[in-house]
């Protein structure tokens, strides 16, 4: 398995993969900066020559990059589509720098326009943003359906994919939360999801998986997530879509080889569960306890 978290880059890539370490991971995601805003530390600031050097003693490997969620590429605002090929430019160049070969991104909200418009206007920013140079993938994120955004179903995201100049350079992270949260029925029977993605995308093209709970029923398009198994007791509220769900996908076939991502929330501000939630799907008793009280 190549299973990790969510990492802060506060400390540069060395303390973003120290972090991993700490949670007995094999892999870990990435924002270059605050995931909110484009303010970012020139790359030779960033421990990267360092947090390579560790990761490589540590076993650390396959590391992703989440680009910040102010790009938007389908935006009917002029000056927000610009910066966001700009922005989306510049994220290439970083994660390439931190030596990570996914660099993962919403597609993009159309707000008072329509899905097709969207849709076109997302392919025309990629054709404006990528060249021939590999690597990074960049990695479609399968989205809740929140307000307008797009990649709620694999059909928007192929159309992307197939509408692009440089198709070959995109791929998909499938994020558990949002797909069910999108209407998809990861926890009772993601086998026959897999098997709609592959017809509709090809699983030649899922790359990266997001591994997390949702605090809202199938459908609800609302993109929230929950810590894995969490009950009535977790501050941050109740699981919806079950551990188990997201064990079978993470022990799946479709999960080999791809770096799974836990993106759970931190129940209080100075305590998250990434180091149980991996052992958990390191284990293999998909109903054991998830031990969220011991420190
Ligand atoms: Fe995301
Ligand atoms: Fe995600
Ligand atoms: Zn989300």
């Amino acid at each position: 398995m190549l299973i990790g978290s969510h990492v802060s880059m506060a400390g540069g890539l060395l303390g973003a993969a120290r972090e991993a370490a700490g949670y007995g991971a094999d892999t870990f995601m990435i924002y270059t900066g605050a995931p909110q805003n484009t303010v970012r530390k020139p790359v030779d600031r960033l421990k990267i020559p360092e947090g390579l050097a560790f990761m490589a003693e540590n076993g650390l490997s396959d590391i992703v990059v989440h680009a910040p969620y102010i790009i938007n590429l389908a935006s009917p605002k002029p000056d927000t589509f610009h910066l966001a090929v700009s922005f989306l430019r510049k994220e290439i160049e970083r994660t390439r720098a931190v030596g990570s070969g996914y660099l993962v991104l919403h597609p993009g909200s159309f707000t008072d326009r329509d899905a097709e418009f969207g849709l076109n206007r997302i392919i025309e920013g990629l054709n404006a943003a990528l060249t021939d140079d590999e690597p990074p993938i960049i990695c479609l994120e399968t989205m809740a359906g929140k307000g307008s955004e797009l990649g709620r179903t694999f059909a928007e995201l192929w159309a992307i994919i197939n509408g692009a100049e440089r198709g070959g350079r995109l791929g998909v992270c499938f994020d558990t939360c949002h797909a069910h949260d999108a209407g998809y029925d990861v926890a009772g029977d993601f086998d026959g999801v897999m098997a709609e993605f592959d017809a509709v995308v090809g699983l030649e093209r899922l790359k990266v998986f997001h591994l997390n709970g949702s605090l809202n029923p199938r459908g609800a398009r609302k993109d929230r997530h929950a810590n894995l198994g969490a009950g009535p007791d977790n501050p941050k509220g109740t699981d919806k879509l079950g551990k188990e769900a997201v064990w079978r996908a993470a022990r799946s076939r479709y999960a080999e080889g791809r770096p799974l991502i836990l993106e759970t929330p931190w129940p209080t501000a100075d305590r998250n569960y990434y180091k149980e939630e991996i052992a958990y799907l390191r284990g293999d008793d998909p109903a054991a306890r998830i031990d969220t009280v011991s420190d």
